[in-house]
């Protein structure tokens, strides 16, 4: 038995948005899915679906993600070994297309669990990671959508962001060797200030692996989910409740204790999916055993 599911972000995407965020998480799917099954590592696995929508403009990671308030560019990302607890996270790099290798490395051949900025870029650099310029990792997208709120006093980045624009990446895993992994990678939030790190690389928070429970990649208001730690809330809930009834008590505690916005996809490690969110809409697709592909945008709660 391997799973793989992955999400490209949690908000009200627009209609216009749909053909290429399906898309966009179905190519991940019908990519990396097939060499889970050959015997790829979960690790593997959700490194390379993730790196497939950092690469994908579409999505607000790697290329595409949002501009902070100085008109630049600064990614997070997480990735965590379900078998160990082992986990790499990076916050606020720059100039990098794949910010999850980048936590992958400082996870593998560092003393380090997680490294921010400067320290982050110099030791990408002294692994021989490219960095690229700037504007390689630009879109027209976002460059407009800056130009239009960066003299806007009523602009937040946050909240309340139903129709604010969305779409950090994710992926979770079940390998046949049965281990579990998870990873999640974004530009944050759009106009956020310089130096925002948002939930995506703070373990427990973006994401969270354990093959005693499962594995979870979270979405959507970093602010409020960093507070309830919502992806180990929902693997802590695997221990008790079905897949479904996990994700959906996560996102519960998210919107009453701490009025949060967001989703999750998950991977019960009895090998059942868990799709669950209180945004307008979440962008997602999994892998059924047969190797049909689910990929949608779905609107509303549901496993
Ligand atoms: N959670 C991300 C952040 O707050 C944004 C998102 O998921 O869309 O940085």
């Amino acid at each position: 038995m391997v799973r793989l599911i992955v999400h490209g972000g949690a908000w009200n995407i627009p209609e216009e948005y749909h053909p290429a965020h399906v898309q966009g998480v179905r190519r991940a799917i019908e990519t990396v899915y097939p060499r889970l099954k050959e015997g790829q590592s979960a690790l593997d696995a959700v490194e390379a679906a993730v790196a497939m929508l950092e690469a994908d403009p579409t999505f607000d990671a790697g290329r595409g993600a949002f501009l902070n308030e100085r008109g630049e560019i600064e990614l997070d990302a997480l990735i965590m070994d379900g078998a160990s607890l082992d986990f790499g996270a990076v916050a606020a790099v720059q100039n990098l297309l794949h910010p999850v290798s980048l936590a992958r490395r400082i996870m593998e051949e560092s003393e380090h669990c997680f490294l921010v900025g400067a320290g982050a870029q110099a030791f990408a650099r002294s692994l021989g990671i490219p960095e690229l310029k700037p504007e390689e990792l630009l879109t027209e997208r976002e460059l407009e959508f800056y130009r239009a709120v960066r003299d806007d006093p009523h602009f937040k980045p946050h909240h309340p962001f139903q129709d604010g624009p969305r779409g950090t990446v994710g992926a979770a895993a079940l390998d046949c060797a049965g281990n579990i992994a998870a990873a999640t990678s974004t530009g944050g939030s759009p106009r956020k200030l310089p130096g925002r790190v948002g939930d995506t690389p703070v373990v427990g928070a973006g994401g969270y692996a354990d093959n005693r429970l499962g594995g979870v990649s979270a979405t959507g208001w970093g602010e409020s989910i960093m507070k309830v730690l919502l992806s180990k809330t929902v693997c802590d809930l695997f221990h008790t409740h079905t897949a479904g009834e996990a994700a959906r008590r996560g996102i519960s505690i998210l919107a009453t204790r701490v009025q949060g916005m967001g989703g999750v996809v998950g991977i019960h490690k009895n090998g059942d999916y868990a799709v669950a969110h209180n945004t307008p809409k979440m962008a997602f697709a999994y892998a059924g055993e047969d190797g049909s592909i689910v990929a949608g945008i779905e609107s509303r709660l549901r496993i």
